[in-house]
């Protein structure tokens, strides 16, 4: 049988204690969906050509750069921290809960 250990606080998983929850981040550059920035008259042809452009450069490797940019990433989390988290995905810290004093 299969044992989990939670990512976060790295206590084994029981599913007796609410079980385990995965937690998937996916980082990527967003690409703008808006109007294109230049000027000019766009038709559908010349939106075939950019993803004609983009094909080729994936076929060069020249695509590494958003490789780089573009993560996945996968936790294990308790039942505890799968509530720390939802509160907070982004760890920032606010107000007197981490035992920063306001007066
Ligand atoms: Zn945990």
């Amino acid at each position: 049988m299969l044992h989990y250990s939670c990512d976060a606080c790295k206590r084994p998983i029981e599913a007796a204690s609410g079980g385990r929850h995965v937690v998937k981040i996916e980082v990527f550059p967003a690409i703008e969906d808006g109007p294109c920035p230049c000027d000019g008259d766009h038709d559908d042809a010349d939106h075939l050509e950019d993803v004609q452009d983009l094909l080729e450069r994936i076929d060069e490797g020249d695509i590494e750069d958003l490789e780089e940019a573009t993560r996945s990433l996968r936790f294990d989390l308790c039942d505890d921290c799968r509530r720390r988290f939802v509160k907070n995905p982004l760890g920032v810290r606010v107000g007197k809960k981490f035992g920063f004093s306001n007066n």
